[in-house]
């Protein structure tokens, strides 16, 4: 069974209550995401394999490391989009593949309406990425679409989410681990998580 890791880091506290704030603008919403994402990826990557690389410093060989996985970034559209620079920041080489996906209103279920990823799996660590872990409709539909596509090793990388997204997604996919800067009270009736920060597409992109 995965687990879900909460970031007990200060600084994740700190900017996450700065993100949630009503008054906090877009630009600097971004900043917050982009630096949140970065410590989130720092503690879902501990566990990522190495490989011998050695290295000429200017005075003698170095035995040193290099990171053994592929990784791929599947960002949820349209709020995930705002996770995607950040982690590629610290892993440059990472393929990025985009999934839209919405709800029927007939059916209640995701449909997957964008899909870019190759017809080969070409990596080794996929992570989801969504700020808000709502539902958990979409991240449920994201892990499927990419076992069916044979991802072996996937994990989700969010900011905040409720519990009943934790619960949906760890029922339907319990091998994923649920990396999470802060788990919220519960969803409101128009499928808001309280207290969250409200919609995070419409505050990162400024609209709304
Ligand atoms: N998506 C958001 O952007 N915010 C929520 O609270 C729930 C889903």
């Amino acid at each position: 069974m995965a687990q879900v890791v909460i970031s007990q880091h200060p600084l994740v506290r700190h900017k996450l209550t700065l993100l949630r704030r009503a008054t906090t603008e877009p630009k600097k919403f971004r900043e917050l995401v982009r630096e949140l994402s970065q410590f989130l990826l720092y503690e879902a990557t501990l566990d990522l394999p190495l490989q011998e690389r050695i290295v000429d410093t200017p005075l003698a060989p170095y035995h040193g490391h290099r990171i053994a996985e592929r990784v791929g970034l599947v960002p949820i559209l349209r709020a995930g989009l705002g996770m995607v620079d950040p982690i590629l920041d610290l892993i440059p080489t990472a393929h990025v593949w985009h999934l839209g996906l919405y709800r029927d209103h007939a059916t209640l279920k995701p449909v997957t309406y964008y899909n870019k990823l190759p017809p080969e799996v070409d990596v080794d660590l996929c992570l989801v990425l969504d700020p808000m872990l709502a539902t958990g409709g979409s991240a449920v539909a994201a892990v499927t679409v990419l076992k069916e596509w044979g991802a072996s090793r996937i994990k989700f990388l969010g900011l905040i989410a409720a519990p009943e997204g934790v619960q949906a997604l760890h029922q339907a996919h319990p091998d994923v681990p649920i990396h999470l800067a802060a788990l919220d009270d519960c969803l409101n009736d128009h499928g808001y998580i309280v207290p969250g920060l409200g919609d995070a597409g419409d505050r990162l992109f400024g609209t709304g």
